[in-house]
């Protein structure tokens, strides 16, 4: 395919995303993300070649939320081993809503999955005690690419301030011995890596650094093993839109993880990373444009996982 006809399709991709917006609603339940405006959209590729395509607001800052789940259960993965990380979290979609506590309450020791909150505070609390806050930022931005990724000081305070789910979620896992560090040093954690800023862009660097087994592009190195970026895929695949992760699979096939910030992150192995942001999110909390125009960027690119056709740009 030539570069232009994939332009083409990046603008058709906008458009079919743009089509779907008005039917969506920002976050609302952290008052800061309510301020966004709901038309924003952008969508970067990066592909395995080094070119970069992109539309929109690609640039625009969001918080990067849900999608810090991706890279810390890395940074877990890494540190303390898939052994201990798994006898934690499991690895099974809960088909709850993402801040669902009824699964952990009633039908299980653990939390269902990494991707759902109670999963990603058990991973944030791990972290939070082996590393400072400022080491989590320093690995976002390694992985993205991007030393200006930093805390949104307004979004972190505005969710400190509403995170009374949350903290319950975190009282239950201590209440449980899943995790282990204080409750509300492990819920401020979770909260700062949630807020961290990040653009369509840097989610476009990260997917493809795990598009490519964990090497970087750019300077050939390898910062995240084999191993774990397999491991991390198939979490994203199976889970990382929630209760909406079945249908998505099926529809795209791209490994994705979403945040209510407005964010996708998605990985077609050995092409492209993708980056979207679009505040307005679906009634799971998934960016209602990035989802829908993810279905046609899929088939013209033919990049689900199960779609054999060979591919490349020109
Ligand atoms: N920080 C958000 C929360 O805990 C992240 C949720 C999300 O992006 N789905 O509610």
């Amino acid at each position: 395919m030539k570069a232009g006809e994939v332009m083409t399709i990046l603008d058709n991709a906008l458009r079919i995303g743009k089509g779907v917006t008005r039917y969506g609603k920002v976050a609302a339940y952290i008052p800061e993300l309510a301020k966004k405006d709901k038309n924003k959209l952008g969508i970067c590729l990066y592909t395995i070649d080094g070119d970069r395509f992109e539309v929109g607001n690609t640039e625009d800052r969001f918080t990067i939320q849900s999608i810090a789940k991706v890279m810390a259960l890395c940074l877990a993965l890494e540190t303390f081993g898939a052994g201990f990380v798994f006898d934690h979290v499991g690895v099974e979609p809960s088909g709850e809503a993402f801040n669902s506590l009824v699964e952990l309450d009633n039908r299980s020791n653990r939390p269902f999955n990494p991707m759902i909150n109670s999963g990603a505070i058990t991973v944030a609390s791990m972290l939070e005690g082996r590393y400072s806050i400022e080491e989590m930022q320093k690995y976002m931005q390694d992985v993205c690419e991007d030393p200006e990724i930093a805390i949104d000081e307004a979004v972190f305070e505005s969710e400190m301030a509403t995170c009374a789910r949350n903290k319950a979620i975190a009282y239950l896992l201590k209440s449980k011995q899943i995790i282990d560090n204080d409750v509300e040093e492990s819920v401020t954690f979770y909260t700062q890596m949630c807020a961290m800023s990040v653009t369509a862009r840097n989610l476009a660097t990260f997917g493809l650094l795990l598009a490519n087994d964990g090497i970087q592009l750019s300077t050939g190195k390898r910062l995240i093993s084999s191993q774990t970026v397999r491991m991390v895929q198939t979490i994203m695949l199976t889970c990382g839109m929630y209760d909406g992760s079945g249908e998505f699979a099926l529809k795209t096939g791209i490994p994705t993880k979403s945040g209510v910030g407005g964010g996708l992150l998605s990985v077609a192995q050995k092409k492209m990373g993708i980056g979207i942001y679009g505040p307005s999110l679906d009634e799971k909390g998934n960016c209602i444009a990035g989802c829908e125009l993810l279905g046609y960027i899929s088939e013209a690119f033919h990049l689900h996982i199960f779609d054999q056709t060979e591919w490349k740009v020109e």
